[in-house]
């Protein structure tokens, strides 16, 4: 219940009066502490946060967790460039013994202890870690998912929106049926009709429900609803890679709307990869406007993009102008990843005054900003957005590579970007308000957060 006038007067005013002053107490608190980190850290882990609208699996997970799936599997290891493939006839073992080598693995799938080169640059070595994992993902995606969760439930958080693509990217495959078709709705049509590309449908969604629920029993949420774990809500999004050709995007995508159409599971899709790479820049405005297209077939499936993660010293200037916009406008967006270029776009005011209007909530990732696209503090737009009434939230993006964690996004919002304790109650509540969870759910994990922050700030004012 808010405390305003109206109510004041109610029953409940006494309820009002001490989570009132709780409220304040707990302001007081934090700002005695806003320029301790280990202090903040500590206060903020405890602190009911909503939850991650942009977290890959695949990024998430952190490598030791693969590298200890890896050791007790049939993988070969592939010390030239420290990838590995699944095969029966292989052993990792070495890794669970050889601690030089783990850890040459371990910086090689992550950024520990990263310095960058002439030859190789930290947005480099982030991108190159996926095809060197890639194969521990496809075939453990359930013990990851796990290890995610307990790792969101111990920093109190209700609920998690995660990209996946539970066929392995086989749908992209169905690229080789649409070679003569001209058209978006020709293509279509070829896969609508394809029983092959029908099943990878109906195998995504039964992958998907597996991966959730195996996740749940090796969190052993039967027996114990309450494990670490198990009181994290998740649900997918469907991403679609933006670098592939125009027609293993577009299967990608059909696959994407039509996955996330059909189960409740997948309640967005997305589409990811570098986005400063000629390979995405060029096909930018064709693949909004096949999105576009999409949407009109399946208007109810909800959508965010990576748009905009994109800097001046990265590309030209003329890349700069659009991709924000045309992500919200053409592709109808409904939440942005990134956004970090928006003050370069053109009419850039405008641009975030309909953002606001629209509410389109742009998912912030302070820590991934900094090492990929070298943007933080003051160059970073979080007030830009915040100034202009452009809800936001925080999130890790790929947490595992880059090293961090959600408090910690939340503890960077306050040490470097100044945020006081209301605007990340507001950041924690947007977690759930802009998540594509249906009305009811959402309703209900928003009382419950509400719930647990009136509990976390009574507990705060009690010491
Ligand atoms: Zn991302």
């Amino acid at each position: 219940m808010k405390c305003n006038m109206k109510n004041f007067f109610l029953t409940l005013a006494l309820g009002c009066l001490i989570s009132l002053s709780a409220q304040a107490e707990v302001e007081h608190y934090f700002s005695t502490i806003k320029q301790d980190p280990n202090a903040l850290y500590a206060f903020l882990k405890e602190m009911p946060k909503g939850g991650e609208l942009h977290y890959h699996l695949a990024g998430g997970a952190y490598p030791e967790v693969m590298l200890n799936i890896a050791a007790t599997q049939p993988y070969c290891l592939h010390d030239a460039n420290y990838s590995v493939s699944s095969d029966k006839n292989c052993s990792a073992a070495i890794l669970a013994t050889n601690d030089a080598l783990y850890e040459r693995y371990l910086q090689a799938w992550s950024l520990k202890n990263f310095i960058a080169t002439n030859e190789e640059s930290a947005e480099d070595h982030f991108f190159a870690t996926f095809y060197k994992f890639m194969p521990v993902v496809a075939e453990h995606e359930a013990e990851l998912l796990a290890d995610v969760l307990k790792r969101a439930d111990s920093q109190h958080e209700q609920y998690m929106e995660i990209l996946v693509t539970p066929d392995n990217v086989q749908s992209a495959s169905f690229a080789n049926l649409l070679k003569d078709k001209k058209t978006n709705a020709e293509k279509l049509e070829v896969l609508k009709k394809n029983q092959a590309f029908n099943d990878n449908i109906q195998r995504t969604i039964i992958n998907g429900r597996n991966i959730i629920e195996q996740a749940h029993t090796l969190l052993g949420c039967d027996k114990n609803p309450q494990a670490e774990g198990c009181n994290v809500t998740v649900r997918f999004q469907y991403y679609i890679l933006r670098q592939l050709a125009p027609d293993a995007v577009f299967a990608m995508a059909v696959n994407a709307f039509s996955v996330a159409q059909a189960s409740p599971d997948f309640v967005g899709i997305n589409l990811v990869q570098q986005e400063d790479v000629s390979a995405a820049l060029k096909p930018y405005k064709r693949q909004m406007q096949m999105l576009d297209f999409l949407h009109q077939q399946y208007p109810a499936v909800h959508l965010s993009l990576h748009a905009g993660e994109l800097s001046p010293t990265a590309v030209s200037p003329a890349d700069l102008r659009f991709h924000i916009h045309d992500a919200v406008t053409v592709a109808h967006a409904e939440r942005i990843g990134h956004g970090v270029d928006i003050a370069y776009e053109d009419n850039a005011e405008a641009l975030v005054k309909m953002m606001a209007q629209k509410k389109i909530a742009v998912e912030v990732n302070l820590t991934s900003n900094d090492w990929l696209v070298n943007v933080k503090g003051a160059a970073h737009p979080l007030h830009y957005y915040l100034e202009h009434q452009v809800p936001v939230v925080l999130s890790t993006d790929d947490e595992g590579i880059l090293r961090t964690d959600l408090t910690r996004e939340y503890v960077r919002a306050v040490m470097e970007q100044h945020l006081d304790y209301q605007q990340l109650k507001t950041i924690t509540r947007n977690a759930i308000t802009y998540s594509f969870l249906p009305p009811d759910e959402k309703e209900r994990l928003q009382q419950q957060l509400d719930k647990q922050l009136k509990l976390f700030e009574a507990a705060y004012a009690d010491r």
